[in-house]
C-alpha cells in the first residue's frame, strides 16, 4: 500500500462513529437546542460528506475531526437550514417599490392585527348572525368600494390575475379593443398580447405606438366587442408627438355603444399624489368617478399592502367576475385578506394613512427632513472614520409605476469603503442586516428616503462593519 493510500484509509478509519459523537458533550448541547432528530440527521449527512471527500482524495486535518469541531460543523449546517431566506434588508436604494426587495413594506399596525387573527380560527366564510356560510370577500369589499367610491369590489391574488380574470369574464371568445401604445410588458411573461390570448379573447389593436384617438376605439367596435381596455404604461413613457384618448372619451363611447371600459391601472394609488409632485399617476377614486366600468390595480404597489389584485367598479360586472370559474383559482388566503382589511382601515383616515403606510410615508417625506437625516448619517459615519459626502439626488417610486417621475432627495456618497465599489456593495449585501444601495460615479450612494423608522443607526453600523 502506498503511503498516501495508507494515510487515506487511516483518516477514514479515524472518522468518528455517529453514536459516539451524539453521546459526546459538545453534541449534547446541540441536541438540547435543536432536537435529537435534526442533529442526528445533520451529523450523519456531515460524516457522509467527509467520507466522500476522503475517498475522492480530499485532505482532512485531524483537528477537523475532533468532537468540538464536528459539533460546530453540524451547528453551522443547522443554522443554514433555519436561517430565513428572505433576510432582513435595509433598502437604501431610494427606489420605494423595489420589486426585487419585496415591493411594499407593510404597515406594522396592519401586520400585528392580521397575525393575531391568523394564529387563531376566524369567521372567514361564516356569518356570525345566521351561522351560515358567507363570502370571504366580505372582509374587504365594503371598505374597498368605500375608499375608491366604487359600487362594488373584489380581490384576487395579484393584479396580473385580476387583468386576466376580467378579460376572460368580459371578452371570452370576443374582441378586446386596446391601443398599440398599451401593449405593455410588465416583466417576465406578462405581455399584454399573450395575456389576451391566454384569456381567450381576441386582441384588436388600434392606433399607433404614439397616437390613439377616441375615434380609433369607436371605429373598432363591432357586435363582437367584449370590452375597451386601457392599460397604464407603468414602466415606460411615450413622449414627443403623442396622443392618448382620455378616459372620459372612452367612457362616453362605451356608454353609448354599451361596451364596458376597463382600466388596468397597475400601481393604483388611492391618494392623489399630485401634492407630492407625482403628476402622471391617476388616482383610483378619480378613475372610478370618471366612469371606468372596472379598474384593477396591485395591492403591493402604491396601495402599500400585501400582494393582491384589487378590482373595483360596477356591481353587475364585479358579480360576473366573481362567478367566473377561474375566480376560485385566484382567490386570496385569509392572511392576505386580513392584511388588506387592516391596511384598508388605515385609509379611512386620509391624513393618518400617509404616516402609517410605509410606501406613502416614503413618497410624502419632506426634502428638508431627508436632508437632515442625510447630514446626521454622514456625521455619524465620519465619527466612525468613514469619509462621506452628501449631495442632491433623486429617488424613484419604482415597482413599475410612475416612469420618469422622480422625487428630490439628499444622498450620502461614500467613495472609499475598501476595495472596488462593487466589492464593497457585495459586503454590504452579505452583512446582517443586508444593505442595498446604489453605485453612481464609482461611489456607494445611500438614499435616506427609503429607510424605515429607526434604521439610520443600523445603517451606520452596517456600513462600519462592511469597511475593510
Ligand atoms: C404591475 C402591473 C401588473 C401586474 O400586477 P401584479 O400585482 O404584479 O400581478 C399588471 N398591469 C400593470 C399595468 C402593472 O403595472
Amino acid at each position: 500500500m502506498s503511503k498516501a493510500a495508507a494515510s487515506k484509509s487511516a483518516a477514514l478509519r479515524d472518522l468518528p462513529k455517529l453514536d459516539t459523537l451524539l453521546g459526546s458533550a459538545p453534541f449534547q448541547g446541540l441536541i438540547e437546542s435543536a432536537g435529537r432528530a435534526l442533529v442526528t440527521e445533520e451529523t450523519r449527512a456531515a460524516l457522509d460528506v467527509l467520507r466522500t471527500d476522503l475517498r475522492e482524495g480530499g485532505h482532512v486535518f485531524q483537528s477537523e475531526l475532533t468532537e468540538p469541531a464536528l459539533a460546530s460543523l453540524v451547528e453551522r449546517r443547522i443554522a443554514a437550514l433555519t436561517e430565513p431566506v428572505q433576510c432582513r434588508v435595509i433598502n437604501a436604494t431610494g427606489v420605494i417599490l423595489h420589486t426585487s426587495l419585496g415591493r411594499a413594506p407593510l404597515a406594522p399596525q396592519a401586520v400585528e392585527t392580521a397575525m393575531r387573527e391568523a394564529t387563531g380560527y376566524s369567521c372567514l366564510e361564516l356569518d356570525r348572525a345566521t351561522g351560515k356560510r358567507s363570502d370571504r370577500d366580505k372582509l374587504v369589499n365594503g371598505l374597498l368600494a368605500r375608499i375608491t367610491g366604487a359600487e362594488a369590489a373584489t380581490v384576487v391574488n395579484n393584479n396580473a390575475a385580476a387583468t386576466m380574470l376580467i378579460l376572460n369574464t368580459l371578452a371570452e371568445g370576443k374582441e378586446c379593443v386596446c391601443s398599440r401604445a398599451h401593449m405593455v410588458e410588465i416583466g417576465g411573461s406578462y405581455r399584454m398580447p399573450d395575456v389576451m390570448r391566454k384569456s381567450s379573447c381576441q386582441l384588436v389593436e388600434i392606433g399607433t405606438t404614439n397616437k390613439t384617438k377616441a375615434a380609433d376605439y369607436e371605429d373598432a367596435i363591432t357586435e363582437n366587442t367584449g370590452m375597451l381596455l386601457k392599460v397604464h404604461t407603468s414602466n415606460y413613457a411615450i413622449v414627443g408627438f403623442v396622443h392618448e384618448a382620455a378616459l372620459e372619451e372612452l367612457v362616453e363611447i362605451g356608454r353609448r355603444r354599451n361596451v364596458p371600459v376597463v382600466y388596468d391601472l397597475g400601481a393604483g394609488s388611492i391618494i392623489d399624489l399630485k401634492q407630492y409632485g407625482i403628476t402622471r399617476e391617476p388616482s383610483v377614486p378619480d378613475l372610478v368617478a370618471t366612469g371606468a366600468d372596472l379598474v384593477c390595480f396591485s395591492g403591493d404597489k402604491l396601495f402599500g399592502g400585501p400582494q393582491a389584485g384589487l378590482i373595483v367598479g360596477r356591481k353587475d360586472l364585479v358579480d360576473r367576475v366573481k362567478k367566473n370559474a377561474m375566480f376560485r383559482m385566484m382567490r386570496c388566503d385569509k392572511v392576505t385578506l386580513s392584511l388588506l382589511e387592516h391596511t384598508l382601515k388605515l385609509y379611512l383616515d386620509p391624513k393618518q394613512v400617509i404616516e402609517s403606510v410605509p410606501t406613502l410615508h416614503a413618497i410624502a417625506r419632506d426634502a428638508d427632513e431627508i436632508k437632515r437625516k442625510a447630514r446626521a448619517i454622514a456625521s455619524k459615519l465620519k465619527k466612525a472614520g468613514i469619509e462621506a459626502e452628501i449631495t442632491d439626488s433623486t429617488s424613484q417610486i419604482g415597482g413599475g409605476s410612475t416612469p420618469g417621475e422622480e422625487l428630490p432627495t439628499t444622498v450620502i456618497a461614500i467613495r472609499k469603503l475598501g476595495g472596488s465599489p462593487d466589492a464593497a456593495a457585495r459586503r454590504l449585501r452579505l452583512g446582517t442586516p443586508s444593505v442595498f444601495c446604489r453605485i453612481e460615479n464609482d461611489a456607494l450612494v445611500f438614499d435616506p428616503r427609503t429607510l424605515l423608522p429607526g434604521q439610520e443607526n443600523e445603517l451606520v453600523s452596517a456600513i462600519t462593519a462592511a469597511k475593510s
